[in-house]
């Protein structure tokens, strides 16, 4: 290959620390997928941004969505300034306000909804239950998305299972606390599910897998993890760029 039509190699920005329980996971996701798929001693670039959680969390529950919307499209344009070159959000909740992230920043985001659907659409599944927060289980960004962009129906748990389900994401899983009595309360949430005819499950909190296992916690439906499959599309996006630089 010509080397002045080489491109520069993609660099990652993501926006982490919601929680960082969670943002760590997903490096190591990240940098395990890419030294799979290239041997050696490859590991993932990229750029992180890790928020206090704290101030997001506060802006979550007084509803002020504009302030966060703000808060990380300013930081996905230090991210920009800073060499990435497509983002990802580490988190389904503030997929809310990625509409803002991605004109603020001026990157073009690598959607969680639109990872998740394409494993959930190639696996045949159009019925799918989720657990999320409460913000993701009952606003209109993520099932809107799910349903217009990718024909698939969400359903969600009933209103007190919800406040639980949403209970430990914030107060044990965000905290390190991962509980044996809640990975059954899930079970049984994922049970029902079932019974209301949830062909899978998604794990739309990037905190979930630390939770349930895709595979030990599949005995009543199938597991899709967002998580890893935002992983998996965002070491896409990388490696198609690496394969471009390095003339194969
Ligand atoms: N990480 C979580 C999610 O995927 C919840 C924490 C947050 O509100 O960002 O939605």
């Amino acid at each position: 290959m010509n080397p002045a039509s080489r491109r520069q190699p993609r660099i990652l920005g993501i926006l982490a620390g919601m929680s960082w329980e969670s943002s760590s996971h997903l490096y190591q996701l990240l940098n395990r997928s890419v030294a799979a798929r290239l041997g050696g001693l490859h590991s993932a670039r990229l750029l992180m941004h890790s928020v206090d959680f704290a101030e997001v969390e506060a802006l979550q529950r007084s509803g002020d969505w504009e302030a966060a919307g703000l808060l990380l499209g300013e930081a996905a344009a230090g991210l920009k300034a800073a060499g990435a070159g497509a983002l990802m959000i580490a988190a389904n909740t503030m997929h809310k306000v990625a509409d803002q992230v991605e004109s603020l920043g001026g990157l073009p985001l690598i959607h969680i909804v639109d990872a998740t659907a394409e494993a959930l659409k190639a696996a045949g599944v159009r019925r799918a239950g989720l657990l999320a927060t409460r913000y993701t289980m009952e606003g209109e960004f993520y099932r809107g998305r799910m349903r217009d962009r990718h024909g698939i129906e969400i359903l969600i748990p009933g209103e007190q299972q919800r406040t639980e389900v949403h209970r430990v994401i914030y107060e044990e899983l965000c905290r390190g606390q991962v509980l044996e009595r809640s990975r059954q309360f899930y079970r049984g949430a994922i049970a029902e599910l079932a019974g209301a005819g949830a062909e899978a499950v998604i794990l739309g909190c990037t905190e979930l897998c630390l939770l349930l296992d895709v595979q030990r916690d599949a005995d009543l439906l199938p597991l899709f993890d967002g998580t890893a499959l935002h992983a998996q599309a965002a070491v896409d996006w990388l490696l198609l760029a690496y394969d471009d630089s390095q003339g194969r």
